[in-house]
């Protein structure tokens, strides 16, 4: 028998990881336009390192096991986008557990993705990953539900194509990085979307 904390934990791990294995190879060629190519390799060995922890992970409450897996998350994907994304998980756990109080999930992912922000020097317009991070937390705080949030974070990734990258190895491109979407705001859309249509069952 499984608790419905570990089915809640366990179903997360499985529908991110399943997410980027799929989508691994476009995420590196979109990567290949502006970057060094390996996004999708680096998020699938973070996934993977996330995965190999799930029969422990599971265990855990939730806030504590994202912590564990933004630590993880660290640790194995290699880029850049490890450090960002280990940030927003493991400050999402922190926020949760309530060490500064009691908040809800919005106010949690706020904090989270301010702290990502500082992390990566990075504000919104700079065509990275927080291009979909705020308009999600936008969705969130206005409780627009799941088809909603999944909805808006497609087509934040797709503006992003628009935009001049101003941070990771993008920006030395300088113009020539327009007309290309961001990889990690991709990795972020397609993630979100994952996790959305997890939920909704
Ligand atoms: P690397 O650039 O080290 O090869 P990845 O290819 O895994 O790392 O990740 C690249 C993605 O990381 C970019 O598409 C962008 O979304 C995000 N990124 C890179 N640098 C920053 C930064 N300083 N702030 C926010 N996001 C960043
Ligand atoms: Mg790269
Ligand atoms: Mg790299």
């Amino acid at each position: 028998e499984v608790s419905a904390n570990a089915a809640l934990i366990g179903g997360l791990i499985d529908a991110c990881r399943e997410v980027i294995a799929a989508n691994a190879d476009h995420l590196s060629e979109l990567d290949r336009a502006i970057g060094d190519g390996d996004h999708g390799t680096n998020m699938r060995r973070g996934l993977e390192a996330v995965h190999v922890e799930r029969s422990r992970l599971v265990q855990l409450a939730l806030p504590r096991a994202l912590e564990e897996i933004g630590l993880t998350l660290v640790m194995s994907v290699g880029g850049a986008a490890g450090p960002l994304y280990g940030t927003l998980l493991i400050e999402i756990g922190r926020q949760l557990s309530g060490a500064s109080g009691q908040i809800d999930f919005a106010r949690a992912l706020e904090r989270a993705v301010d702290a990502v922000a500082r992390r990566g020097r990075a504000s919104p317009g700079d065509k990275t990953l927080l291009d979909v991070l705020y308009p999600v937390h936008g969705e969130v705080v206005r409780r627009a539900g799941l088809a909603g949030i999944c909805e808006v974070a497609q087509r934040a990734a797709s503006l992003t194509t628009g935009m001049r990258a101003m941070r990771g190895r993008a920006a030395f491109l300088g113009d020539r990085s327009i007309g290309h979407v961001d990889p990690g705001a991709k990795s972020c859309a397609l993630l979100t979307a994952a996790i959305c249509r997890f939920l909704e069952e």
